[in-house]
């Protein structure tokens, strides 16, 4: 090799050198520029990958925290997710368990649901499909669904979502209001009473009642307004009410009303009307209540008329019984005074037979003139108009019976507890209590006779007890006894009179009376009186 050779030699090295360095440097410079922009769009995928994931983390929350079910299925029907309310609605948890939706479908809706899933095969979407699906433990729920095919990019069908909206209870509380609607239709329409919606006077709506009431039908009716069918107002003005109803003063009115049949005869009936009203209070309608009254005041006239000759016969009866008893008194007072002089006159003429006689018919007299002040008693025990009331110790009052009652030594009378002081009148209570002592004590057939008398404040009532240890009353008499004549063994001095006053002055206040008693043991009468 000559030297040039080797120059050129030489020189192709350093070329060769110098361009190796070249390159080098240019693919040291290429690659550092690679290492940051690998590490840029490094960068730039973790803020990517980041986002992605926030934004699936949102996205989550929002299908969790959704009200309504959400459920992701491939196109086999296989469920790959479901949000909060879809787990508690379904019951499944499909991180434990795989699921298919078309096991949840409901035996009966299995067709419909074929269908409604062809239908969001072929055009992508169904909305509006109600059906009802098992939940796992056997539970049955109707549910609203809304569902959507997702797709990839090729446009094949890869997954379907859907929006289920449980509507059990809707569909319940529906029934049950649709159920409600119908009875109340039914109500309405077979009430005995006149029903009408109308509008401040203008008929909407009747029942048949109504109709028949007015003789009228349905179209014929909804053509006029209640004052075409009304006459002469009882008592207020509909006008006014209606005006005052309008103003919400008043939410319902009642009134007696004369209305005019088709046939032009007339009829009164109660009428009642309550506003229905919308929210802002303004009147929607008013419903309107028609009940005939034509009978019942029919009925109210005869019943004031029967009570009026009640009222009257019980006065001629008052006053009859009034009279009777006076008029039987003279005369047995004149016979009594006879029976005395001719005693007296003729004392020593007659023989001990005929003495009897005459004190048996002196005797006879005495129980007569018992007998008409009983029956004067009990004439005028109830009578309202002639009470002379005022303030009464009965403490005081029973002290006085004890002095009036003949009460023989083997019988004691003791008040147990301290007695009120009553408003009523002195004559009437003196009867009743009189009456009841007087009764235990000549009823008594026992060596140690006790009468008790008894007090028990019962708010709105007095009761008083009066307990003896006497004869006792079979029990078949309880009744009986209060009723006038009605007396019970063989007291000479009996009339029968005493336990009806007794009665009637415990009716007077508005009180009842009632006993218990036993044969031999005793009897205990108990009575109320209103404060
Ligand atoms: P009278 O005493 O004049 O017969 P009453 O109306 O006072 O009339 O009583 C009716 C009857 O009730 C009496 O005949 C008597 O048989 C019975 N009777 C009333 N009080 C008592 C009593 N405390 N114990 C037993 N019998 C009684």
């Amino acid at each position: 090799m000559s030297s040039d050779d080797i120059l050129i030699l030489k020189r192709a090295l350093v070329r060769e050198k110098t361009a190796r360095k070249q390159a080098e440097k240019i693919l040291e410079d290429k690659s550092r520029e690679l290492f940051l922009l690998t590490h840029e769009l490094k960068g730039a995928n973790e803020k990517l990958q980041d986002l992605i994931g926030k934004k699936e983390l949102e996205l989550q929350g929002v299908f969790d925290n959704l009200v309504d079910a959400y459920v992701l299925i491939d196109v086999y029907g296989n469920i790959l997710e479901m949000n909060n309310a879809a787990k508690i609605l379904f019951g499944y948890d499909i991180t434990e368990e795989k699921i298919n939706v078309m096991s949840l479908v409901y035996k009966e809706d299995y067709q419909y649901a074929m269908t409604s899933f062809q239908q969001l095969v072929s055009e992508g979407s169904f909305t509006d499909y109600q059906a009802r699906v098992y939940t796992k433990n056997n539970g049955v729920r109707t549910v609203h669904i809304n569902a959507s095919l997702i797709k990839d990019k090729k446009n094949n069908s890869i997954r379907a979502q859907g929006i289920i909206r449980d509507i059990t209870e809707e569909l319940e509380q529906k029934q049950i209001f649709e159920e409600q609607k119908k009875q109340l239709s039914a109500i309405v329409e077979n009430s005995s009473l006149g029903i009408a919606l109308t509008q401040q006077d203008k008929i909407l709506q009747c029942n048949k009642a109504f109709q028949d009431l007015l003789g009228y039908t349905q179209e014929e009716l909804l053509s006029k307004e209640i004052k075409d069918v009304s006459l002469a107002i009882h008592n207020g003005s509909p006008a006014e009410f209606l005006q005052k109803m309008e103003k919400g003063e008043i939410d319902t009115f009642s009134m007696n009303q004369k209305y005019i049949r088709q046939d032009q005869s007339a009829f009164w009936a109660k009428t009642n009307v309550a506003a229905v009203r919308n929210p802002n209070g303004s009147i929607k309608y008013q419903v309107t209540l028609v009940e005939d009254i034509t009978e019942q005041l029919e009925f109210e006239k005869q019943r004031e008329k029967f009570v009026k000759d009640l009222e009257k016969t019980n006065n001629e009866l008052k006053d009859y019984a009034h009279i009777v008893s006076h008029d039987l008194k003279s005369p047995l007072r004149n016979i009594n005074a006879l029976v005395n002089w001719i005693k007296e006159d003729y004392g020593d003429v007659l023989n001990t037979k005929g003495l009897n006689h005459f004190s048996m018919i002196e005797t006879t007299l005495e129980k007569m003139e018992t007998l008409i002040n009983d029956i004067l008693s009990y004439s005028s025990a109830g009578d309202k108009d002639n009470l002379n009331t005022k303030k009464i110790d009965l403490n005081s009052l029973v002290n006085d019976i004890k002095n009036i009652v003949l009460i023989p030594k083997t019988t004691s009378v003791n008040v147990l507890k301290k007695l009120p002081v009553i408003k009523g009148d002195v004559t009437r209570i003196q009867q009743l209590f009189q009456n009841l002592i007087g009764n235990a004590v000549i009823y008594m057939d026992k060596e140690n006779g006790k009468v008790e008398i008894d007090y028990q404040d019962k708010n709105t009532h007095h009761l008083f007890i009066i307990r003896d240890n006497g004869i006792g009353i079979k029990e078949e008499y309880h009744n009986k006894i209060f009723k006038m004549f009605q007396s019970v063994g063989d007291n000479e001095n009996s009339t029968g009179v005493g336990l009806a006053i007794v009665k009637k002055v415990v009716e007077l206040y508005d009180g009842e009376i009632w006993l218990e008693s036993t044969l031999g043991i005793g009897s205990t009468f108990y009575f109320t009186l209103k404060k």
